[in-house]
């Protein structure tokens, strides 16, 4: 089975790779000649799932699954949630993302967040959507050079280290993508 993952993230690339059994031959949006930027202007994280893997099979027509990530914060009421990429501006840079989060809680007492993935599935026509969700807590400094985005200052709960820190292998077993990807998994293997 040949499956697109509508991403041009590498890293994103390479957790999941890691995660989809051999059987499913995984393509990258390069392998389809599709360059251009896939729209993401819905307002909801499903939303935006759906509408990254619908784009893939109507302009493409190949099976896909797009997955869409935000960070969720308690004191900020959800923020940056969906908008978790252009938090600090449409340059969508990761470090001025992560310097206006530790601004934003400067002074707050709960730095309770989570992330949350939903993943988009088109498969012979027919959507699916799996969620994963990782609970845990901004730190007040960024650790870690590993991993990519919010990374160095999100700390799982029951971890002393933050995503930055960890091995590839840990992030995926209790991160939020890996969640939603094994519960894709588990579908395409209920198929075969
Ligand atoms: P996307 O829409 O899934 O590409 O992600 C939205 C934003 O969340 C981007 O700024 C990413 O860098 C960030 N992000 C997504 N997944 C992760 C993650 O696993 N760790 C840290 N940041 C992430």
């Amino acid at each position: 089975m040949q499956l697109v993952f509508a991403t041009n993230n590498l890293n994103k690339l390479n957790e999941v790779q890691a995660l989809i059994p051999k059987h499913i031959q995984l393509l990258s949006l390069k392998d389809i000649g599709c360059f251009e930027d896939i729209p993401e202007t819905q307002n909801t994280i499903e939303g935006n799932a759906i509408q990254k893997a619908e784009y893939v099979k109507n302009n493409y027509d190949y099976d896909c699954f797009a997955d869409d990530t935000g960070l969720e914060v308690k004191s900020l009421n959800g923020a940056p949630g969906v908008y978790s990429a252009r938090y600090a501006g449409e340059q969508r840079n990761a470090n001025d993302n992560t310097n206006k989060l530790l601004e934003e809680l400067n002074h707050k007492s709960n730095r309770n967040a989570q992330f949350k993935t939903v993943v988009a599935l088109q498969l012979n026509n027919k959507q699916h959507t799996f969620t994963g969700v990782c609970k845990g807590e901004i730190t007040v400094a960024k650790h870690g050079k590993k991993g990519f985005g919010y990374d160095p200052v999100f700390k799982p709960n029951g971890q002393n280290l933050t995503f930055a820190e960890m091995d590839l292998q840990l992030k995926n077993s209790i991160g939020h993508r890996g969640k939603a990807i094994s519960k894709l998994v588990d579908f395409l293997n209920s198929l075969r």
